[in-house]
């Protein structure tokens, strides 16, 4: 017989998952123009010429057995240096590309880092809301996820939460920044206090607790914002990165964990996560891809049409009545919905043609995201949908605080 759990993950495809479907079919039937699809995190910009001139010059000219060869299991040498040199010089902090190990995407990344740090039933402390993922990963480990949930409307991190919430059997913290699905950054000085509770909590339980940074969106950000760099903030940092968002390469599996160089007996840890990675046949990451990375480190995908579909959408919705949280980064609006139940409110958006994934797919209640990586167009054309949305809302008498 095969193994139930799986069976029902396998079986059970996530709100974003089934809404995505839902808008595939509904297209196909009535017509692209009929749906305004804002369930999934697909970049919709292509990736940076680099990416493709470096890859045909790679084909023409590296060798074939090397290209599509096997490499190290932890990456190529020479491209896990070359990040280490790029980190170091963005973030000025040490990197040791010996404590990288390039992986396929973030999600790999998170899966390998936490069947890397976690014993049976340790806790794994995760904010509210959070990519649904996480708690598949964390159970695949063995963990127990424990939620803190973000304070509203601002949903900045709850640390006073935190620190009640930390046990004797807490391993690993993970941060989103920027968030999915808030867009919200975590500032320097939230960074530092979670540090000092971290800090004093892992001294007193007499061991480390980890940070793990879960970072796809770190180049995604508005205005002069920037993303601090953890590594610089908490000595037991793991860093899960991908080229996916950046990129905009979620198809291709790029990315990387990172140790810091800081961490408590960092080198065990990463032999740690070799074991993980091999333990979950993870041979090596795409050998084309990886050789990509030296040339392509810095660059990202045209990011300002996510600014332009950002702009227009968080100013319509804010002037038609909604309540959104501001925006600092990634591609997604997080939007209080006008009743009680974001299920049933997500329902009746799709009445408009709008598909909003609802935030209890994300540990939350009572909002939806909306994934503005889509064309502008779209988001022009949505607007009055969303608009008739809220007033038949406010004709109904349902609107609430
Ligand atoms: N973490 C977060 C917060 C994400 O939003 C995503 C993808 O959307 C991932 C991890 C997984 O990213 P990847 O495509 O690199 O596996």
């Amino acid at each position: 017989m095969y193994n139930s759990k799986m069976h029902t993950l396998g079986t059970n495809p996530s709100m974003i998952r089934e809404l995505f479907e839902y808008g595939q079919a509904q297209k196909a039937e009535l017509g692209e123009e009929a749906v305004f699809d804002f369930s999934i995190g697909n970049p919709s910009v292509p990736a940076p010429t680099i990416v493709n001139d470096t890859l045909i010059r790679l084909i023409q000219e590296k060798d074939s057995t090397l290209l599509h060869g096997y490499t190290s299991a932890s990456g190529d040498r020479k491209v896990r240096e070359a990040i280490a040199i790029d980190l170091q010089k963005t973030y000025h902090t040490p990197v040791d590309a010996n404590l990288i190990y390039l992986t396929a995407g973030a999600a790999a990344s998170l899966t390998i880092a936490l069947k890397a740090l976690l014993n049976e039933e340790e806790e794994v402390i995760v904010f509210a809301p959070f990519f649904p993922e996480y708690k598949v990963f964390i159970e695949n480990a063995g963990g127990i996820m424990k939620v803190v949930p973000c304070v509203a409307p601002t949903f900045e991190l709850d640390l006073e939460q935190l620190e009640q919430t930390i046990t004797p059997f807490t391993k690993v913290v993970i941060i989103n920044s920027p968030c999915n699905p808030t867009g919200v950054i975590i500032q320097e000085k939230v960074l530092q206090h979670m540090a000092q509770i971290l800090r004093k909590k892992s001294q007193y339980y007499q061991h480390p607790i980890y940070l793990l940074s879960d970072e796809p969106y770190r180049e995604l950000v508005y205005g002069n914002r920037s993303v601090p760099f953890v590594t610089s903030y908490y000595e037991d940092t793991l860093v899960c990165y991908s080229f996916s968002k950046s990129l905009s390469l979620p198809g291709e599996r790029i990315g990387y964990v990172l140790v810091s160089p800081h961490a408590y007996q960092a080198s065990d840890v990463y032999a740690s996560i070799c074991g993980a990675a091999r333990s979950l046949g993870y041979v090596c990451a795409p050998a084309l891809f990886q050789y990509m990375i030296p040339y392509c480190l810095g660059q990202t995908a045209d990011l300002s049409i996510y600014q332009t579909n950002k702009d227009i959408l968080y100013q319509h919705l804010v002037a038609y009545g909604y309540e959104v949280v501001p925006p600092e980064g990634a591609f997604y609006l997080f939007v209080k919905a006008l009743e009680p139940d974001a299920v049933a409110f997500s329902k009746q958006a799709m009445r408009y043609g709008l598909l909003l994934v609802p935030s209890d797919s994300f540990g939350y209640q009572g909002y939806v995201r909306i994934a503005y990586c889509v064309p502008t167009k779209q988001i022009q054309a949505a607007l009055p949908a969303f608009e008739r949305l809220i007033k038949e809302y406010a004709k109904s008498g349902e609107n609430y605080e």
